[in-house]
Formats: C-alpha cells, sequence, structure tokens
C-alpha cells in the first residue's frame, strides 16, 4: 500500500535490519530498540490492524512468534523475559497503520520499558462478570 512505511520496508525502498523471513511475514529490529533486539514481526499482506484478520492471517502471523521468541532467548543470555505486544488504533498506542508484533525481550526490572495493568475487581460482582462474558460471547462469529 502506498505511503505505508511497512510496506515500503517490505518492498526494500527503505532499508531494514530482517531478523527472519518466509513467504508469508517478515520479521525485522524496531528502530526504537526499547530494549536491546526489540523486534517487529509484520504480515507481508497490509492490514492495518487485528480487526482485519482473518483465521488464516492469524496463523500464518501468530504461528511464526515462538521460534522467533526462542531465537531472542538464545541470542541473549542475559535476557530474562519477554512481552509479546500487538497495538490497535491510536488510543491503544498504534503509530504505524500496517499490523505487526512486537516482540520485547526484557532484561530486569531497570530495562526502559514498563505496563500498568489497573485493577478494578471491586468494582465488579461475580454477575456483573457473568454478564459481560455473555455479552462478549454472543459476539463471537465462526468463521
Ligand atoms: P506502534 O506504536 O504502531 O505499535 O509501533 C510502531 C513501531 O514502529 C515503533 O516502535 C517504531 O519505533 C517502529 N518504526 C517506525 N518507523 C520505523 C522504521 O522506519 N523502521 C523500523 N525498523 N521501525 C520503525
Ligand atoms: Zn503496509
Amino acid at each position: 500500500m502506498e505511503n505505508c512505511i511497512f510496506c515500503s520496508i517490505l518492498a526494500h525502498d527503505i532499508p531494514s535490519h530482517k531478523v527472519y523471513e518466509d513467504d508469508k511475514v517478515y520479521a525485522f529490529l524496531d528502530i526504537t530498540q526499547v530494549t536491546p533486539g526489540h523486534t517487529l514481526v509484520i504480515p507481508k499482506v497490509h492490514v492495518s490492524d487485528i480487526f482485519e484478520y482473518d483465521e488464516a492471517l492469524a496463523t500464518d502471523v501468530f504461528s511464526r512468534i515462538p521460534k522467533i521468541a526462542r531465537a531472542l532467548e538464545a541470542s541473549f543470555p542475559d535476557m530474562e523475559g519477554l512481552n509479546i505486544i500487538n497495538n490497535n488504533k491510536e488510543i491503544a498506542y498504534q503509530s504505524v497503520f500496517h499490523s505487526h508484533i512486537h516482540l520485547i525481550p526484557r532484561y530486569g526490572k531497570e530495562d526502559d520499558f514498563a505496563l500498568h495493568f489497573g485493577n478494578h475487581m471491586e468494582n465488579y460482582t461475580a454477575d456483573d462478570l457473568a454478564a459481560l462474558a455473555e455479552k462478549i460471547k454472543a459476539q463471537v462469529k465462526s468463521e
């Protein structure tokens, strides 16, 4: 797609540091290197975000993640863990609108990455949670 920075990377119009490639996906170093080895995995087809995936594309992209994760683990002996992040839409911190999965190696509590999970369980009864789950469940479509 025109004016897509990741399509330009796939077309080799913009250089990148390749980590892995096959017929379906391309993985390369994120330019910011939030932590050493920070890698992006992208589908070779242009889709904006997770809401455009079908099951086949999800299989293509997500099935490659574990082997790339293991390659990071093998490359960085001091890596202690890995965050896998997929931002969808601007409100959720997406800034490049060609879907991508971040693999962010973690090197202890002092590395430059943080996530905050608020806890609001005091606002929900068991019945509220059951109703919430039912509401979502009714919307899950079979493909
Ligand atoms: P998002 O905020 O959309 O989840 O993540 C987009 C990521 O793309 C950012 O982490 C940013 O550093 C990375 N990025 C943006 N432009 C380029 C580029 O030209 N090359 C590479 N390698 N990464 C990029
Ligand atoms: Zn694209």
